[in-house]
């Protein structure tokens, strides 16, 4: 292929990007640039406007709960430093689950800090077994890729990070692997629980979704509500998003900028349930359409 056919057919590929249902997804990242901000005593927003990423300075080292879409590391740099902090110190990510759109920055991170990466065993066990149920074959960019994690993240385990204890739940349904944390975060002498769920999507719930998956009974639904209600009624004073919109998390920046002397309109021991009522409520009646079955 000569240089100028080659390029042709970059541009083509640039094209059908554009005109993807998912396009937007890739192209101009910069434009869901979200500048930093403290969510609560040593907990920070450093994801972008459609997917969270969270600091949580542990007091020896840096910890993030995702690494952002693939594409979005180099945002992912700023935020961090641009929050006061060297992203050369994280030491960890814990991944919430294996879709590409939550796993973009891990092995940058690996490779030029050394960070450990933790991720459930399931999601571990399907990059090695199934890799495309990750979707990294949509990254757009051929020098993306998956890992192996250093950790590989088991119900009830409970693990410490500097001055930091966090309890892990298997939480299946939107991946096999996706995980519920639950830790402290400080603020002085103020303590409050964080409380984390990581996987809200039913875009893996669809019909041909899990056919090509190898779930014809649809099971996958079953196990998805049945991973809700065993977090419900957990102790979150502080519910942090998978995706902005789980928490409304930049309705409650522009409070808390609105504000900045008010309540942190962060701590909400109400959001928890409520979003994962909502969710079992959304999915009831999406198991109940026929289009769907
Ligand atoms: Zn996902």
């Amino acid at each position: 292929m000569s240089l100028k056919e080659d390029y042709a057919r970059y541009m083509n590929k640039r094209a059908e990007m554009a005109k993807d249902r998912l396009g937007s997804l890739w192209l101009n990242q910069e434009e869901r640039y979200v500048h930093p901000f403290r969510i609560f005593g040593n907990v920070w927003y450093v994801g972008d406007s459609w997917v969270c990423v969270h600091l949580i300075d542990t007091g020896d080292g840096l910890l993030l709960i995702d690494s952002g879409n693939c594409g979005a590391t180099a945002m992912l740099i700023q935020a961090i430093w641009e929050a006061g902090f060297n992203p050369a110190d994280v030491r960890w990510i814990i991944h919430s689950h294996g879709h590409l759109d939550h796993i973009g920055g891990a092995v940058f991170f690996k490779r030029m800090f050394g960070t450990q990466l933790l991720l459930g065993e399931p999601d571990a066990r399907m990059f090695r077994e199934r890799p495309w149920i990750s979707g990294i074959q949509d990254s757009h960019n051929d020098a993306d890729a998956l890992f192996e994690p250093d950790v590989e993240i088991h119900e009830g385990d409970v693990l410490t990070f500097g001055n930091t204890t966090m309890e892990f739940h298997m939480v299946p349904g939107h991946t096999d692997g996706c995980i519920a944390i639950f830790f402290d975060a400080r603020n002085g002498d103020e303590v409050r629980r964080c409380g984390y769920y990581g996987g809200f999507g039913f875009n893996t719930l669809q019909k041909e979704y899990l056919l090509e998956i190898g779930d014809p009974e649809y099971k996958t639904r079953q196990v998805y509500l049945d991973s809700l209600a065993s977090v419900r009624d957990q102790k979150v004073e502080v519910f942090l998003g998978n995706h902005c919109i789980n928490n409304d998390t930049l309705g409650r920046r522009q409070q808390q900028i609105a504000h900045p002397e008010g309540p942190n309109p962060f701590i909400d021991d109400k959001a928890w349930a409520a979003y994962l009522d909502k969710k079992r409520d959304e999915l009831l009646a999406f198991m109940q359409d026929p289009k769907n079955n």
